[in-house]
């Protein structure tokens, strides 16, 4: 069944749907085939299919892939390998597109946050958040999430469906576009990291995630290192070890609690896999060791989940499953309506404190993009009151860089 909202605003957030419908999309008025997010395979055998010739396919599919992914090229016609006949079939049978950027806004401390509206007219989000040593994209997984964290924004939303494996990775291909990142080199990138940690589940759009990452790590274009991309789960189980074992990536946790009363309350996919569950899916997780650790998400919430005997407790639990862990302290963002409040700062430091003295990593994120607003869900929830349809370059403009 389809996320019907029944459960928005009610005082015990309901565990929802858990596998989201895709909802059908509206008639695309582009006839042609999007080749963006096909498998080298598939773009191989959609070569054959308009004609190609069979000989030919695998060395074409092979330009084709370095144009689109090495140099970012949205037009056949740019592919000046390509012979010109062929470049005349696949313009008039394929498209490469990108997302309509509805909004982009750009943080004074750098952080560049992008509204993406897709062929069917749904929306997602993708946030790049440039550090001193590297730039995380921040991607979406899902339009809306079936999950209905309690203190997360993206539960609130209605819509609901499967991002395409295509619409995973424009996101990637929007912000090299927007960043300057063509052709992609390895040196100087500005985008060197990808954490799944925007809208949506990933591990409930595991096949299509999978093929995006596949298309991002692949050795003929972008080229990102699988040791560079962490994908965060609210704690899908029986997904997590196919995850490590066909994709590969870095895993983050959104752990939240430390026990299972709170952990109901806060993240209700704990009622369906329980905390036990949960870090023992943890230390199976292939190829974990201390130099590759996995990242457990704990956003601060006055009062909820914060005490010094939160703390120890949060030391305990992963000392006994004896995981190669680092903690990352979340200051909750707080929306509009939210019903928790962020912990004070003395009492984060203190937490932080607590763990680090176990020996165990656990800094405080520093709040990135605050005045864009850009923590999950809230930049497509704005734009919903505030409809703003400048093009990226005004927006550039505007935010003066
Ligand atoms: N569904 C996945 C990925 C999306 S959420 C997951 O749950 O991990 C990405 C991270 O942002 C999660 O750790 C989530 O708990 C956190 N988050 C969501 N809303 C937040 C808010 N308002 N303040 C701080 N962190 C938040």
């Amino acid at each position: 069944m389809h996320s019907d909202g029944d459960h928005i605003g009610a005082p015990m957030a309901s565990l929802g749907p858990m596998v989201p419908v895709v909802s059908p999309r509206a008639a695309d008025t582009d006839p042609r085939q999007d080749i963006l997010g096909l498998a080298r395979e598939d773009l191989r055998m959609a070569l054959l299919a308009i004609g190609v010739p069979d000989r030919q396919a695998n060395m074409r599919a092979k330009q084709i892939w370095q144009w689109v992914y090495h140099r970012g090229v949205t037009d056949f016609e740019a592919m000046s390998n390509v012979a010109k006949d062929v470049r005349a079939r696949l313009t008039e049978h394929f498209r490469i597109s990108r997302p309509e950027i509805v909004d982009a806004q750009y943080s004074s401390d750098g952080t560049r946050k992008y509204l993406l509206r897709f062929g069917d007219g749904t929306e997602a989000e993708a946030v790049y958040i440039p550090d001193e040593d590297r730039g995380t994209l921040c991607i979406s997984s899902q339009v809306g999430c079936t999950l209905n964290c309690r203190f997360c924004h993206t539960g609130t939303m209605k819509l609901v469906r499967n991002l395409t494996p295509g619409e995973i990775v424009a996101q990637m291909m929007v912000a090299r576009d927007d960043l300057g990142e063509w052709p992609a080199s390895t040196d100087n990138r500005r985008v060197t990291n990808i954490v799944m940690m925007g809208m949506g589940e990933p591990l409930y759009n595991f096949d299509h995630v999978k093929k995006a990452l596949q298309i991002v790590m692949d050795k003929e274009g972008i080229q990102l290192s699988r040791r560079r991309i962490t994908l965060s789960t609210a704690g899908v189980v029986p997904m997590m070890l196919r995850c490590g074992q066909e994709i590969g990536v870095n895993l983050a946790v959104s752990l939240h609690a430390v026990n299972n009363e709170t952990r109901d309350e806060i993240v209700p996919l704990n009622r369906k896999y329980r905390l036990e569950q949960l870090m023992e899916a943890c230390a199976a997780y292939p190829g974990t060791h201390n130099a590759r650790r996995i990242t457990f998400e704990y956003v601060m919430l006055k009062g909820v989940n914060d005490s010094d005997a939160d703390a120890r407790d949060l030391v305990r639990l992963l000392t006994r499953y004896k995981l190669p862990a680092k903690v990352n302290l979340i200051p909750f963002n707080p929306w509009p309506g939210s019903p928790y409040e962020c912990s004070d700062w003395d009492r984060i430091e203190r937490f932080s404190d607590l763990v680090f003295k176990a020996g165990i990593s656990a800094p405080i994120r520093t709040p990135r993009g605050r005045d864009i607003m850009a923590a999950c869900g809230q930049l497509k929830s704005t734009s919903e009151k505030k409809r703003k349809s400048e093009t990226l370059r005004e927006q550039a403009a505007l935010a003066q860089i």
